[in-house]
C-alpha cells in the first residue's frame, strides 16, 4: 500500500508538471503496477506459422539494455532464407479457402479484440520489456504506449466488418459494385522508437482487412514484438497469418522489400532507408509501398500565445521519448517580441528535466536507444556549436554508463545550420527567431520534410491561416503529439507516402475490385 501510494504520488506530481499531449494524466487516478526490471525474456526466436524457430543460419544478434549497455539476451537473426519461409507460410494462410480467407469479417474483429485483451492482461510485463529494450520511462511505456496500442487494435477490430465497397451507377443495363479485398502478403518493417505502437499501427489495419503479415522488427528492440507473437497464437489467429522475423535491415529488411511474393510493404524509419525500400519495390514486383519517414517539424510560437503552455508543450514536443520521435517539434520558431523570455523559460524547463533510471517513476527521460544513436546525437551537438549556434544548456553525456544525454537547448539557430535542417532524433532543441507570420510560414515550409507542424496562438484567424499554409501531414494547434488511432498520420514530401491510422490506413491495405454484371431487362 505504501509502495502504491509512493508510486501514485510520483506519477501525480509528474503529471501536474508534465502535461503530455498523449494524456498520461488519465492514469493519475489509477495505479500503474510496479515494474519488475528483472523479468524473464520468454521469446527470442523467429515466429513463423505460429511456431518458434532458430534462424536457418543459426546466427543470433544481441539486444542491449540502453540504460547499462549490457546484453539482455541473444535473438535469432533471420535473413533472406527465413524471410522466404515466412512469406511461404503467409501465402499458404492466404490461399483461397483457407481458414483465414473463409473467416467472417466480424470474427477477424473478434480476434483483434482478443489480442487487445491479452495485451491488457500482460500490460505491465510488456511495458517492462519495452522499457528494458528501448529505455523509455516505464510509466510512459505503461500509460502511453500500451494505452495507444490497445486502443489501436480495438479501433481496427471495429472496422473489420465495416469497410465495404459501393454500388456504382454505371451506364447501361449493368449492376456494378466494388469489393474491398485484402492486398495479400504484407511486409512490414518497423523502427525502434515505439516498438509496440508501430506494430499495432501496422497489425490493426492489415488484419482487420484480411491480409497476412511478414514483419521485421528493429534489431535494437525485438523483444516486445516477439512476446506479442505468442499472444497472436493464444488469441487464435490461424498459423501463417502473422509471421515475425527479427533480423538486420540490409539482410532481412531488404529481403522483404525486394521479395517477388510480397504484395505490399509498409515501412516506418529513416528517409534514407525509405528510398531503398521504394527502389527495391520498383525493381522487383512493383509491390505497393507506404512509407512513414523522417521529419524536421516546425513548431511556431506566435507572440500572443499562452507562454507558460507554449513553453511546456514545446519542451514536450521535442523531448518526449528522448527526442526520438519522427514528428518531434525540432525547429522551434519563436516570434521576436517573446523570444528572449521563451528561451529563458525553455532553458529553465530543460534544466529541471529528470534524466535517469527509466524504471524510476520520477524519471522523465531515459537513455537513447543505443550507442550508435548516442554518438550520432553527440556529433550533431558538436556541429551545432561549430556552426555558431548558442549552447544554452546540456550538451554532454548525462551518466557514466548507458546512453544518457543531457537535455540540450540551442538558441540563435539559423535556418541553414545543420541542426536546423537534419533530423537529430535526440534531446536537442533548436530555437529560431522570426518576425512576421508570412516569413515564418515560408521558412517552416522550406524543408525536404513535411511530417508534422504546430502553431501556438490565441488568435483563431491566425491559427487557421497558419495551419492551412503549412505543408505537413499533421498540424497541431495549441498542442503537440496528440495522436489517436482514429486520426491519419503520415507525411508530405520526403516524410513519406500514404497514411497510417484512421480509415485512411484501410485504403493502403485493400485492393478495390470493380465487379460488373449484365442485368437482363426482360424476364424471359
Ligand atoms: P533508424 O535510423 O531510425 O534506425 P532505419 O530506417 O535505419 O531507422 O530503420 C528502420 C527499420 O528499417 C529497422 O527495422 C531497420 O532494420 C530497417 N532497415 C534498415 N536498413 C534497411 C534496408 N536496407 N532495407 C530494409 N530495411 C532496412
Amino acid at each position: 500500500m505504501l509502495l502504491l501510494r509512493a508510486v501514485l504520488g510520483n506519477i501525480c506530481s509528474r503529471v501536474s508538471r508534465v502535461p503530455l499531449g498523449v494524456p498520461i494524466s488519465r492514469f493519475s487516478a489509477a495505479a500503474i503496477p510496479a515494474p519488475n526490471p528483472k523479468a524473464d525474456v520468454h521469446f527470442n526466436q523467429i515466429f513463423i506459422n505460429n511456431e518458434w524457430q532458430d534462424a536457418v543460419s543459426k546466427k543470433t544478434f544481441p539486444t542491449v539494455n540502453p540504460s547499462t549497455g549490457e546484453v539482455i539476451c541473444q535473438v535469432a537473426e533471420g535473413d533472406k532464407v527465413d524471410v522466404d519461409r515466412a512469406v511461404k507460410a503467409a501465402q499458404e494462410a492466404f490461399k483461397l479457402g483457407s481458414p483465414w480467407r473463409r473467416m467472417d469479417a466480424s470474427h477477424r474483429g473478434v480476434l483483434l479484440n482478443r489480442l487487445a485483451d491479452l495485451i491488457q492482461r500482460d500490460r505491465a510485463y510488456l511495458a517492462t520489456l519495452e522499457t528494458l529494450d528501448n529505455g523509455k520511462p516505464y510509466a510512459v511505456s505503461y500509460a502511453v504506449d500500451l494505452d495507444l496500442v490497445i486502443k489501436c487494435l480495438r479501433y481496427y477490430a471495429g472496422w473489420a466488418d465495416k469497410y465495404h465497397g459501393k454500388n456504382i451507377p454505371i451506364d447501361g443495363d449493368y449492376f456494378s459494385y466494388t469489393r474491398h479485398e485484402p492486398v495479400g502478403v504484407c511486409g512490414q518493417i518497423i523502427p525502434w522508437n515505439f516498438p509496440l505502437l508501430m506494430l499495432a499501427w501496422k497489425f490493426g489495419p492489415a488484419l482487420a482487412t484480411g491480409n497476412v503479415i511478414v514483419m521485421k522488427v528493429a534489431e535494437q528492440t525485438p523483444l516486445t514484438a516477439l512476446y506479442i507473437a505468442s499472444l497472436v497464437k493464444e488469441a487464435g489467429f490461424p498459423p501463417g497469418v502473422v509471421n515475425i522475423v527479427p533480423g538486420l535491415g540490409p539482410t532481412a529488411g531488404a529481403a522483404i522489400a525486394a521479395h517477388m511474393d510480397v504484395d505490399k510493404v509498409a515501412f516506418t524509419g529513416s528517409t534514407e532507408v525509405g528510398r531503398f525500400i521504394q527502389q527495391a519495390a520498383g525493381k522487383s514486383n512493383l509491390k505497393k509501398v507506404t512509407l512513414e519517414l523522417g521529419g524536421k517539424s516546425p513548431n511556431i510560437i506566435l507572440s500572443d500565445s499562452d507562454l507558460d503552455w507554449a513553453v511546456e508543450q514545446s519542451h514536450f514536443a521535442l523531448f518526449f521519448n528522448q527526442g526520438q520521435c519522427c514528428c518531434a517539434g525540432s525547429r522551434t520558431y519563436v516570434q521576436e517580441d517573446i523570444y528572449k523570455e521563451f528561451v529563458e523559460r525553455s532553458v529553465q524547463r530543460a534544466k529541471t528535466r529528470v534524466v535517469g533510471d527509466p524504471f524510476d517513476f520520477k524519471t522523465e527521460q531515459g537513455p537513447q536507444v543505443d550507442e550508435a544513436q548516442f554518438k550520432k546525437i553527440m556529433g550533431y551537438i558538436k556541429t551545432g556549436r561549430q556552426e555558431g549556434a548558442k549552447l544554452l544548456c546540456g550538451g554532454s553525456a548525462a551518466a557514466d554508463r548507458g546512453y544518457f544525454i543531457q537535455p540540450t537547448v540551442f538558441g540563435d539557430v539559423t535556418d541553414n545550420m545543420t541542426i536546423a535542417r537534419e533530423e537529430i532524433f535526440g534531446p536537442v532543441m533548436q530555437i529560431l527567431k522570426f518576425k512576421s507570420i508570412e516569413e515564418v510560414i515560408e521558412r517552416a515550409n522550406n524543408s525536404m520534410y513535411g511530417l508534422a507542424a504546430s502553431v501556438f496562438t490565441k488568435d483563431l484567424d491566425k491559427a487557421n491561416y497558419v495551419s492551412q499554409a503549412l505543408r505537413a501531414g499533421t498540424v497541431w494547434i495549441n498542442c503537440y503529439d496528440v495522436l489517436g488511432a482514429q486520426a491519419p498520420f503520415g507525411g508530405y514530401k520526403a516524410s513519406g507516402t500514404g497514411r497510417e491510422g484512421g480509415e485512411y490506413a484501410l485504403q493502403a491495405y485493400t485492393e478495390v475490385k470493380t465487379v460488373t454484371m449484365k442485368v437482363p431487362q426482360k424476364n424471359s
